[in-house]
């Protein structure tokens, strides 16, 4: 398998909890893929060096740049490079080169030989590299949902127009991905089956035949049985302890006060050029479904496999080819439960905002997405109530002059005032 041709992948984030498990997917892949080679060309961490530095020396072959996105990092990281290129037990060498700062992740995203981007960085902070991998005509598999939040109508088209495969990594839009694969095979290709953009119309009937629902599952998170008023009280570490998913902290709260549900309807409303009235999210504690989509005559497909990112990373990497994965089988030799039940937008308002936000487009995405990163922070800082989040998101919203089709810099302008607006809230 020595002439096998070599397939790069550029991870961005890899320093998170996406990354990590894309860096395993790959080295993976690299022994067990029959038709490609898998190489790691470069990697990205903000402000960790040292685990990035180790997590580079220990690929198979070695990526030929390390990105550090937080320019302030650059001493100590040049420092920490040349150390690990000099160790034994790391397979460094001189030949890796250093690229810092923000706009080294837009270069790493855009490198010519780069064909599939790892888009694993949290936040809004991921936009600009994603988006540059996606006019580059990249493979992206996409982690980094808030990118979609914030501009979904701007990646979409820019995919359109740039023949990018945008891939879902997120695991229910993976699962969505995957259950379509009946409606698909009537489609020529996934790319370009996202035109037309019925978004701007909301009567439009879905291109996709024969659907008529998208089903997200939620874990229902830490929470999902307390009352408002325990919600009040919830303490940092309470909201940090998922039961079903280890994850990284933004994330993870997210998946506390159900905004992670919320921008996953986003994400999926634009990924998948589907209304939001054909989008559903229902409570499904084990984590074993990982979305349903629902067919005209009432049939459901759902996917169903253990609760572990590499499968939904791998599948973005190795589309339409399924390979074996280092994820765990779902384990039949006891019982296991599959339970569901309705979502209750009353005790999770975060919700009903992701389903508003869906709805009316424009600018609202990019404005709760701000809000929700900033009170996301000033919770894990002990500055708001758990249950300030969504209620910050919620005014943010309603304080700003909604627009139906901004440009990119409109959004981003606002994301940075969103972000104000919700500080000011904070205080009152
Ligand atoms: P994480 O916090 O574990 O990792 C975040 C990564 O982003 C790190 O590599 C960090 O260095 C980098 N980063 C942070 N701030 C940055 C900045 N300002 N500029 C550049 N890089 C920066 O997060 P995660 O859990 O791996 O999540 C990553 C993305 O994937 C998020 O968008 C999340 O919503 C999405 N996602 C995660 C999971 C999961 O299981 N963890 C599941 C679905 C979707
Ligand atoms: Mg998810």
């Amino acid at each position: 398998s020595t002439n096998r041709p070599v397939s790069r992948v550029a991870v961005l984030g890899a320093t998170g909890s996406i990354g990590v498990a894309a860096l395993d997917v790959i080295e993976n892949l690299n022994r067990c893929d029959p038709d490609f080679a898998w190489e790691v060309s470069s990697m990205s961490g903000h402000s960790q060096i040292d685990p990035l530095i180790e997590l580079a020396g220990g690929c198979h072959t070695p990526p030929k740049c390390v990105v550090v996105s937080d320019a302030e990092m650059e001493a100590q990281a040049a420092k920490a490079l040349k150390t690990a290129s000099t160790q034994t037990n790391s397979r460094l060498t001189e030949r890796c080169r250093l690229d810092v700062g923000p706009d080294a992740l837009v270069r790493a995203a855009t490198e010519k030989d780069v064909d599939v981007v790892v888009a694993a960085i949290v936040g809004r902070a991921g936009l600009e590299s994603t988006l540059a991998a996606v006019h580059a005509g990249k493979r992206v598999a996409l982690a980094n949902k808030e990118t979609l939040v914030v501009a979904g109508p701007v990646v979409t088209r820019a995919a359109a127009d740039n023949g990018a495969e945008l891939l879902p990594v997120d695991s229910e839009h993976s699962a969505i991905f995957q259950c379509l694969a009946e409606s698909r095979a009537r489609q020529s290709q996934f790319a370009t089956a996202k035109q037309p953009n019925t978004a701007a119309d909301p009567s439009a009937k879905t291109h996709w035949p024969g659907v008529r629902r998208l089903i997200l599952t939620a874990s229902g998170g830490p929470f999902r049985d307390w009352t408002t008023a325990q919600m009040r009280e919830a303490t940092i570490e309470q909201a940090l302890a998922h039961p079903t998913w280890k994850m990284g902290a933004k994330i993870t709260i997210d998946s506390a006060s159900m905004m992670n549900k919320a921008l996953e309807v986003i994400e999926a409303k634009w990924l998948f050029d589907v209304p939001a009235d054909k989008i559903e999210v229902v409570v499904h504690p084990q984590s074993l479904i990982h979305s349903l989509v629902e067919f005209e005559d009432g049939s459901l497909i759902a996917q169903v496999s253990p609760p572990d990112m590499r499968m939904p990373i791998q599948y973005a990497l190795t589309f339409p080819r399924r390979l074996p994965c280092p994820a765990p089988e779902l384990d039949r030799t006891q019982g296991w439960d599959m339970s569901l039940c309705p979502a209750d937008p009353d005790r999770f308002p975060a919700l009903a905002l992701g389903f508003e936000v869906a709805r009316v487009g424009g600018t609202a995405g990019a404005v709760v997405n701000a809000a929700n990163e900033t009170a996301v922070d000033l919770f894990l800082n002990g500055q708001i109530r758990f249950t300030d989040i969504p209620e910050i998101c919620r005014r943010t919203l309603l304080d700003h002059d909604h627009e139906s089709s901004p440009t990119l810099e409109r959004l981003l302008k606002l994301d940075v005032w969103a972000r104000g607006r919700a500080r000011e809230l904070a205080q009152i």
